[in-house]
């Protein structure tokens, strides 16, 4: 198996890890209530999804 020549340096390793990141979610606006939600979840709001209830908010 192959084995690294040598160790990557800390700068390397922290280069290479600049394109790790935390993404913004996919926000849409429900089309129910308006409210901003992830796209294919439940609105978190009104509990729409596919033009119905599926769940309970009172
Ligand atoms: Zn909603």
């Amino acid at each position: 198996m192959a084995v690294p020549a040598r160790r990557t340096s800390k700068t390397k390793k922290r280069l290479r890890r600049t394109h790790i990141k935390l993404d913004t979610p996919n926000l849409s606006a429900c089309p129910n209530c308006g409210e901003l939600r992830k796209s294919h979840v439940v609105c978190p709001n009104c509990g729409f999804y596919d033009g119905r209830q599926v769940v309970n908010t009172k």
